[in-house]
């Protein structure tokens, strides 16, 4: 009997955002508006789309021993995460510091702070979370040889569901180990490097990628849905029409809800079909994590 549905292993960031008139250059000091301090980071936010879904929910991260540390702790467990997990202190708190302007064009610096000091030795202290969990998701804003470390400490059964983001070239046995690799366009062609050239085709996309190992690949397209790419074929999951406000953190709530209905059992163009859906409910509110949707707001959309 598993404890969790879903591990996430991965960033935990303060996102600081600033509106500004326009964005400064170099050398140059503009004024902008109140400070506003929101909860964020790819892993962060995957633990609590998964949570506020009704996904048993662990994550596994580590943010410093300051003021952003402490937000961020308490959002996940207001979201119902467990953070048994999560440690304090090496570093201070991940941030990313975020200027956005008028147009919504926005230009941001992360400081990875405590994220980057999430080792591989944290991951094997965590043996019994693996252990207890059906799932483990991991990105790319914590070192890599920590998500290697995680991939060489999979429980036996458990899945790996792994969204390169920021996306770099990775090593065959992190790839092999992914069910899915899950990437946008942008991860696609760093994914696969000089062989993007081949085709403009996502579907090309996905057949390459899935022939550098990964048991299974999706491919996120924003509004136009999603493809799935397995030993059965390429199939495309249709995008849920909705009114597009704010478009962050839709990655994130995709990966999550996917990852948790692999772990129910779900066939994977099924969990996708059901991850678009928690994608565009995301994508109608402003924010990230205050933008995901619980399962019943997921039920309430048309289609
Ligand atoms: P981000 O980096 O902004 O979090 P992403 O580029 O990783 O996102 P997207 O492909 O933009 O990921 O979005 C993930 C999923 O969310 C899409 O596959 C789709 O199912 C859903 N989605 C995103 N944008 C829209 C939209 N405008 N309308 C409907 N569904 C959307």
């Amino acid at each position: 009997m598993n404890d969790y549905d879903l591990l996430v292993v991965g960033s935990a960031n303060a996102d600081l955002v600033i509106g500004v008139e326009r964005r400064p250059g170099a050398g140059e000091t503009v004024l902008g508006s109140d400070l506003a301090v929101h909860p964020g980071g790819k892993g962060a936010n995957q633990a609590v789309a998964a949570a506020r879904l009704g996904a048993r929910t662990a994550l596994l991260a580590r943010v410093g021993d300051d003021g952003h540390g402490r937000l961020l702790l308490d959002s996940q467990r207001a979201a119902g995460v467990d953070t048994v997990g999560v440690l304090v202190g090496g570093a201070p708190t991940g941030v990313a510091l975020i200027t956005v302007d008028p147009s919504g064009d926005n230009s941001i610096v992360v400081s990875p702070g405590a994220n980057g000091r999430l080792t591989p030795a944290d991951v094997r202290a965590a043996a019994s979370l693996f252990h207890a969990s059906r799932v483990v998701s991991a990105q790319l804003e914590i070192p890599l040889e920590t998500v290697e470390e995680v991939v060489r400490n999979l429980a036996p059964g458990s899945r790996f569901v792994l969204n390169p983001s920021p996306p770099r070239p990775l090593p065959a046995h992190v790839l092999a180990a992914c069910d899915p690799l899950i990437v946008n366009e942008h991860e696609a062609k760093v994914v696969l490097g000089d062989g993007a050239a081949v085709s403009d085709e996502p579907e090309d996309w996905a057949r390459l990628l899935l022939a550098k190992g990964p048991r299974s690949v999706v491919v996120t397209l924003g509004g136009e849905g999603a493809l799935v790419a397995s030993s059965d074929g390429v199939t495309r999951v249709p995008s849920v029409a909705v009114r597009a406000v704010d478009t962050t953190g839709a990655g994130d709530a995709f990966t999550a809800a996917l990852a948790w209905r692999l772990g129910a059992g779900e066939p994977l163009a099924e969990a996708a079909a059901y991850a678009a859906r928690v994608g565009a409910a995301t994508v109608t509110r402003q924010g990230a994590q205050v933008s995901f949707p619980t399962a019943a707001e997921v039920a309430a959309l048309p289609g």
